[in-house]
């Protein structure tokens, strides 16, 4: 039977993030809230500095919010112990941000590999896995190139791989295609859009072009602290 309703995976209630600057303080989020379903794959554009790194954070369980609720894979993430909030981080969510923050001295390959392993797989699988997974990304010829190695497309395609290695439920990706060419931009997006919906996972997808965010399934804007449907 099909499943009569589709899980939420992830789900903010209301959250608040407040910056002290200069002795003023400084609203970035005020009450956002959002449901992402599974499959689906969502735009999050907004004005720079309007906080879509800061939300992606906080619903990436890289940073916590000042007030309201973050839950990831149905638990409430303030209820974790840190090292609980870090297993549900590493197993249920990938990462991908502007700048690839790839390991320099790694090779592709092991880029892809070292996350895997620090989730519990066998070298042995990893490496396979990230064969793979190198091979779905154009990138089999990379395998063993040193991130500098490689152009900034490739680096991306690189960092998209390793955040969709662990087979998360929910990427997250901040502006992942913003430090590219206009050329290289679109082509890193196909792969990565046709990657995600092949693994099945959802996603959220902070980026300032509208053209790329047609291409989802929805566009949330995040503008003067709100957060809203576009
Ligand atoms: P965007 O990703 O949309 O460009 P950000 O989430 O990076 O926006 O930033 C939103 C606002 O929060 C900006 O005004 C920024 O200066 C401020 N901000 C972000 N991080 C901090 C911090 N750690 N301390 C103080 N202010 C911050
Ligand atoms: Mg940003």
């Amino acid at each position: 039977m099909a499943k009569a309703n589709k899980d939420i995976l992830i789900s903010a209630r209301d959250v608040t993030k407040t910056y002290m600057q200069g002795g003023s303080k400084l609203t970035v989020l005020d009450k956002a809230s959002l449901d992402l379903q599974e499959g689906e794959i969502v735009a999050l554009v907004g004005p720079s500095g309007s906080g879509k790194s800061t939300l992606l954070h906080l619903l990436g369980l890289l940073d916590t919010p000042t007030s309201g609720e973050v839950h990831v894979g149905g638990q409430l993430a303030s209820s974790l112990s840190d090292k609980k909030r870090t297993i549900l981080r590493r197993t249920v969510t990938g990462f991908v941000y502007q700048f690839h923050h790839l390991q320099p001295e790694f090779s592709a390959l092991e880029n892809i590999v070292l996350p895997q392993m620090i989730n519990g797989v066998s070298r042995k699988n990893a490496e396979e896995k990230a064969l793979v997974m190198l091979k779905g990304f154009g990138l089999e010829e990379r395998a063993s190139h040193r991130p500098s190695m490689m152009s900034g497309g490739e680096q991306q395609r690189v960092a998209i791989a390793r955040a969709l290695a662990n087979d998360p439920k929910v990427l997250i990706a901040d502006e992942p295609t913003g430090n590219l060419d206009p050329e290289t931009s679109d082509k890193v997006f196909d792969i990565l859009l046709e990657r995600t919906r092949v693994s099945g996972a959802s996603a959220l997808i902070a980026t300032h072009n509208m053209d790329l965010a047609k291409r989802m399934d929805r566009t949330l804007i995040v503008e003067k602290g709100r957060l809203r449907a576009l």
